[in-house]
């Protein structure tokens, strides 16, 4: 018998490539087959990474790839360039690959699973006759606002090239979070012409989001309560984490630096802090050097991911001497394997960016935050995580936009002693854990995802 056979795409950022392919590993575990989508300039990072690592994708798991029309040397994080040239491109090849995937293979593309990022795959998916779903891989809350843009828009809040009207903050519901209209994407930039391209990309997804049976979401019901009652067609399926074994790769750009896990074994229990900003935040040189002195102030034992491209200025933008003087207690890494850190009892605290995929994996391993958020929603985020579950800490910059080294070892010495925190942080960690066991919230609904991407 044919094997049911999903095609999975994420939208080509690194927080959205690991997520879908937990989603794939979860899948294959129940019985299917993932062909798995990304960009072709993704696709090699992924099995350069994974070759660097050393470590096979899952058989059942076929990595391919599509071009998003840009040129070799073009800049993949001017978001606005790239949106435009893959609306141009990907759904031509998407239909290519699916025709060529159900003439040649006994097993045919029976469901899309597409990032609602990239939800115009669902259209495809339509046309072709083909059942498909849409994922949303950030914090429902924020799902909700984009969906109720028209409605906004109605209600003068944006205009209609999603631009704030009002001086925003909007409460869809009494009990979901304050949201601001500039956490939209396409209000990190302020040139109009891309505002307009990311927003009119964003608004084709929403539309087409309509074809698909499903939305899931990798949040969980208790986490967002108030935001699933308000949108109850979304079904969380989160927290999605694979329980990431070394031959579990999930689609890492840069290789993880496997080393870090031994010395975390090193340290005492509940001593390290751990700094990751996620894949794209860029710090200056300013800024760099500040952490570093904050983290060597703070006495503690720390794990720092500084990616290559973490500061436009080098490796050697560390503060004079400081290497040597903290080479006794400190790590540097370029990438860390980040869940298998979060999950390791010598981690105390996290300092994060916020991005979604770091607050869930910070969440369902119970550990407390310090937050610094770069742009766009990682800011809804740190008021989830500060004021609505109160598992963490703002650290906020001065009027020149910097966070001190003072400021660092001043919130890590309070957050370490803050015994109320952490006992909130183990009860989010439980209820994270309690909503993908048998029976729980988001079991359940991946249940019924997975029923009914079975029918045939
Ligand atoms: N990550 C990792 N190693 C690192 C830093 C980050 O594996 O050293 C992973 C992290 O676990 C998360 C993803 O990269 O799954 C980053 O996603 P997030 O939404 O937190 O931030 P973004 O990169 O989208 O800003």
């Amino acid at each position: 018998m044919a094997l049911p056979h999903i095609l999975v795409l994420p939208f080509p950022a690194q927080g959205h490539v690991i997520p879908l392919m937990e989603l794939s590993h979860r899948l294959v575990g129940s019985g299917f087959k993932i062909t798995f989508v990304n960009t072709e300039f993704n696709h090699s990072r992924v099995v350069d990474a994974l070759s660097e690592r050393g470590g096979e994708i899952h058989p059942m798991i076929k990595l391919v790839s599509v071009p998003d029309g840009m040129e070799s040397g073009q800049d993949r994080n001017d978001l606005a360039r790239l949106c435009e040239s893959m609306l141009l491109v990907v759904p031509g090849r998407l239909e290519q690959l699916i025709r060529k995937i159900n003439e040649s293979e006994v097993d045919k593309v029976t469901w899309v699973v597409a990032d609602q990022n990239m939800a115009f795959a669902c259209r495809v998916a339509k046309k072709m006759g083909i059942r498909t779903a849409a994922f949303w891989p950030a914090a429902s809350a924020l799902l909700a606002l984009m969906m109720s843009i028209p409605k906004l828009i109605e209600e003068e809040v944006l205009n209609e090239d999603g631009l704030p009207l009002k001086q925003g903050v909007v409460k869809l519901s009494p009990d979901m979070p304050p949201m601001d209209t500039s956490q939209f994407s396409w209000n990190h930039t302020t040139e109009p012409k891309l505002q307009k391209l990311i927003y009119q990309f964003v608004m084709n997804n929403c539309r087409a989001t309509k074809h698909a049976e499903f939305i899931i979401s990798n949040s969980f019901q208790e986490l967002e309560s108030a935001t699933f009652e308000y949108m109850p067609d979304v079904s969380p399926i989160g927290p999605l984490i694979a329980d990431a074994r070394p031959d579990k790769p999930i689609g890492h750009f840069w290789a993880e630096d496997a080393a870090c896990m031994s010395w975390l074994d090193e340290q005492p229990a509940n001593s390290v802090v751990y700094v990751a900003f996620g894949s794209i935040a860029v710090l200056n040189q300013h800024q760099f050097q500040e952490i570093a002195l904050g983290l060597e102030l703070s006495g503690q034992p720390f794990l720092w991911v500084v990616r290559p491209d973490l500061t436009n200025a080098s490796h050697d933008a560390y503060p004079e001497g400081f290497r040597d003087r903290v080479a006794s207690r400190g790590r540097i890494v370029d990438w860390s394997p980040q869940q298998k850190v979060l999950a390791h009892p010598s981690v105390a605290c996290f300092v994060t960016h916020c991005g979604w995929n770091s607050t869930m994996e910070g969440v369902r391993n119970g550990v407390p935050f310090l937050c610094w958020p770069y742009f766009c929603d990682q800011f809804l985020n740190q008021s989830y995580i500060c004021d609505e579950w109160k598992i963490g800490f703002r650290l906020t910059p001065d009027d020149s936009g910097i966070v001190s080294s003072e400021q660092i070892k001043v919130k890590v010495e309070e957050l370490l002693g803050d015994e109320e925190l952490k006992a909130r942080s183990s009860m989010w960690k439980e209820k994270a854990n309690d909503s993908v066991r048998v029976g729980g919230s988001s079991y359940m609904n991946m249940n019924r995802f997975l029923n009914a991407m079975k029918e045939q």
